[in-house]
């Protein structure tokens, strides 16, 4: 069947002396495995389009659960400030790792908006630390680990909140509250924010440094203690921020 499908490059593997076998994840059909013949030769017209980080459209005659053969690929948006910025390609090698493992997990392709849009957002110039923990966030409920949002994690009361806590794996109120280490209030109002906040509606964003850091740190130490994942962008983004 012959298809015309758009996607981002999760990954790409060479094959022989001038093809490769990529794999794309599309809004329709998941990650699907390419075919692309010749495109690894300096003179393929489809080089740059099938390139691993690129978000393009692709000709392809797709198999279900089979290699698809690429006909044709055209860049969609050539994502120039985030390839040129060692930093940013840094942000976005992580999310296309951690969505090729949450995709694994949970085979959901409703998170396709989520990940494009976080891409678009950190190439338009917003706070890529910011969107990334958004995106963390958001894939916590794939990964079946996503913390009570409302309430405390030990009593279940909705009211008091003081603090967040990875260890004890949520937040906690005043009554349960022994030796961890409070955080500003507006640390727990813009976590809830970031999970239900609209990617695609993102046109500016406010948080201060030290608001930034707590939830980075916050869901880092999450992330290594619930879900199981091991990624090494993450370690190598770590050294770049
Ligand atoms: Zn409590």
């Amino acid at each position: 069947m012959l298809l015309e499908v758009e996607g981002f490059i999760l990954q790409e593997t060479p094959y022989g002396e001038t093809s490769k076998i990529i794999n794309v994840f599309t809004k329709e059909y998941g990650v699907i495995g390419i075919m692309c013949k010749g495109a690894k030769s300096l003179k393929s017209k489809n080089r740059v389009a099938t390139m691993h980080l690129s978000y393009s459209k692709f000709n392809i005659y797709y198999k279900k659960n089979k290699l698809s053969t690429l006909v044709s690929a055209d860049i969609i948006d050539p994502l120039k400030n985030i390839k040129g910025n060692i930093t940013l390609i840094g942000y976005v090698t992580y999310l296309t790792e951690l969505t090729n493992q949450v995709l694994k997990q949970s085979n959901n392709y409703l998170i396709y908006d989520d990940f494009i849009n976080t891409i678009l957002k950190i190439e338009t110039g917003l706070d890529p630390l910011v969107l990334t923990n958004i995106l963390e966030l958001k894939y916590l409920s794939e990964l079946g680990v996503l913390f009570e949002l409302d309430c405390c994690v030990i009593c279940g009361g909705t009211t008091g909140i003081v603090t967040i806590d990875s260890d004890k794996g949520g937040f906690i109120c005043l009554k349960c509250h022994t030796n961890e280490i409070l955080v500003d209030k507006k640390v727990i109002q813009m976590l809830r924010m970031y999970y239900y906040i609209k990617i695609k509606s993102i046109s500016t964003i406010k948080v201060s440094d030290n608001i930034k850091h707590t939830i980075n740190e916050f869901l880092d130490r999450y992330y290594e203690r619930y879900t199981g994942l091991y990624l090494n962008s993450k370690n190598f983004l770590k050294k770049l921020i």
